[in-house]
Formats: C-alpha cells, structure tokens, sequence
C-alpha cells in the first residue's frame, strides 16, 4: 500500500482544528543567549502547551480529523510517554475514550495523570507481552482507531503548527533546530519550514545514545538501534517511522546527537537565566547550540522546548548534580 504522506495543506488543516483547543504558547528571546551565540534565538516554549508538552497539537489533530463515528468509537495508543497523557486530553476535549497501553512498572505519578485526564489504562509487561500487538487487538476487537506517537499522517501535521506558528508571528529563521525522537515533531516543522522559510536550514537533534536518526539519514534507509539510555527520555524510540523517515530524508540539512551532560548545560540555563522549566528532551537544541555543534552567527534560529514534564526529584538532582 502506498503511503499517503501529509504535506502543508494537512498542517494549514490541523491549525485549523486545533485552534478551539490547544495554546498558542508564547516565544521567548533571551539577551544573554543571543550574546553568546552571536545570532539572534526564538525560543517557543511547548512546555506551556495543553498536557506539557507539543504532543496534544498531533494527538489534537489526529481525534479531530476522525469521521463522528470512528471518533465516538474510541482510540488507542501504546504511548506510555508524552503522547499517552496527550492523546487522553485530546479524547476528553472531543468526548471520547481513549485507551492507553502501559506498561505495569510506569512510574505512578504517569499512572495517574494519564487517569486523571479520564482515560483507560491497559497494563501489560513490557518483557513478555509487545505493546503493538496488544494496541492493534485493542483497535481490532473495540473498533478504536490507533493513534501512534509519531508514524501517522494527521500526527505529524499537528506537529507542524507549532513551527508554523513560530514562524508566523517571528518571521523567517535561518535556521531551526528541533528535538528528534521517533520523527513526527521534525516532519512536521519540515512541513511548515519548506512553505514558509525557503532557503532557511532545518536539523534535527538526538541524544547520542540514540542517534538512529543520524544513522538513518547516512545510510538512507530507516536504521533500528538497540533500547538507548539517555535522560531525553522523549527521544528515545529505537527508529523513525515510515512517514517521518521520508520527509525527514527529504527535508533535513542533518541532524545532530548531544550528550545528557550537554542536555543538563542547556536545562540549567534555561531554568537560572531564562526562569524556563523543561524536561531534559526540550533541550536537544538548545544543547546543540551551546555546545557549539553549529555555527549560527549573525543568523535568526527558531528552537522548540518541546516539553516540561519532569519529575520535580529527577530536576532537583539534575540542576545539583553533575550527571
Ligand atoms: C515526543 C517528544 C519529542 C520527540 O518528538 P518525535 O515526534 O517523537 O520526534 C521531543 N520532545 C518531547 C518533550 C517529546 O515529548
């Protein structure tokens, strides 16, 4: 079956779905920063998005765009990260259930906000039972539609609004440098950076344990690594999705890898100069920048903070100790 890939007319489509429900989060410059890079940065802070983080723009869009029928059957992802907690105050804003597969050793607090937001949990164990199989029974036995984190057409035009949006109130970027996880986030401001900023350059940026996208884009097909640890906990899917490899191959001046020492260079600034409190994966370009993995001097850079939930120990520890 051929892919159908979404282009910028779908994300022009999911801004306009999105509106009634998610924020329009403000962006932010800081002085300091742009002193020291020599450029000048914009910085659009998604961790005051609806449920902390990007996600609910394509979990938003991704419900909205279902016909009244499939949506009042339900949905169903196998998310247990960012996406889950999206996808449940999506459902809920649009008066559906949704149903999440986790895993039975989530940590509680993820536990009880993706439950807070009104939705099902599924349990299952992640050694022995492969949450694919479970989300596609799920969808196959109730009739849900399964809404992936990344791998789907309306996900990934829901991402792109957020750089549209930057773009749109800023202007063009030179360059902009966006967090890469499983892909759909980068697709989806390729979407908008290829309509709205020609001749301008898009990276993408992974933490180096889990540069699957760096190797991907060299070899030129999708490349699936090993479960990576890193404290971008957002990025860490072990490949690119069919739809978002495509586009990101296509789109992409070349992505990036930071370590989790260069994340926490990147968190700390942001919460002692900026007062901005995000999760670690927030920070991939950011962290980039600082470190100096390119050279943006005297260029006008577009940065998403993707999200802001972290833990308040998991950020105590960070911003007090070396990691
Ligand atoms: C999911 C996520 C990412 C990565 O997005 P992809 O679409 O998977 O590439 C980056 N930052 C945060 C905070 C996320 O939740």
């Amino acid at each position: 079956m051929a892919l159908s890939l979404p282009t910028f007319d779908d994300v022009l489509h999911a801004a306009e779905r999105i509106a009634p429900h998610a924020h329009r989060t403000p962006v932010f410059t800081s002085r300091t920063l742009d002193a020291q890079l020599g450029a000048q940065v914009f910085l659009k802070a998604e961790q005051l998005q609806r449920g902390g983080a990007f996600k609910f723009r394509g979990a938003c869009n991704a419900i909205a765009a279902l016909s009244p029928q499939a949506r009042a059957r339900g949905v169903v992802t196998h998310s247990s990260g960012n996406h889950a907690q999206a996808l449940a105050l999506a459902a809920r804003e649009f008066g559906t259930q949704a149903t999440i597969v986790m895993p039975h050793d989530a940590p509680d607090a993820k536990i009880a906000a993706t439950r807070g937001y009104g939705a099902q949990i599924r349990f299952h164990d992640r050694y022995t039972e492969p949450r694919e199989e479970i989300s596609a029974a799920l969808a196959a036995e109730h009739g849900y539609a399964l809404i992936p984190p990344y791998d789907h057409p309306q996900v990934i035009a829901g991402q792109g609004t957020c750089v549209r949006e930057l773009i749109q109130e800023h202007g063009a970027m030179d360059t902009l440098l966006v967090g890469l996880g499983g892909g759909g986030l980068l697709a989806g401001s390729l979407l908008s950076a290829g309509a709205l900023m020609p001749g301008g350059q898009v990276y993408g940026v992974e933490p180096e344990a889990g540069n699957d996208g760096q190797q991907s884009l060299r070899v030129g097909h999708i490349v699936t690594i090993a479960q990576p640890r890193s404290i971008a906990d957002g990025a860490i899917p072990t490949h690119l999705g069919e739809h978002t490899f495509p586009i990101i191959q296509r789109g992409v001046r070349d992505i990036l890898t930071v370590t989790d020492a260069e994340l926490v260079v990147a968190m700390r600034f942001l919460a002692e100069r900026m007062k901005l409190i995000v999760e670690p994966t927030a920070c991939l370009g950011l962290a980039a920048l600082m470190a100096g993995k390119l050279d943006v001097r005297g260029q006008r850079v577009g940065l998403v903070l993707s999200g802001g939930n972290v833990d308040l120990e998991v950020l105590a520890r960070l911003m007090t100790n070396a990691v």
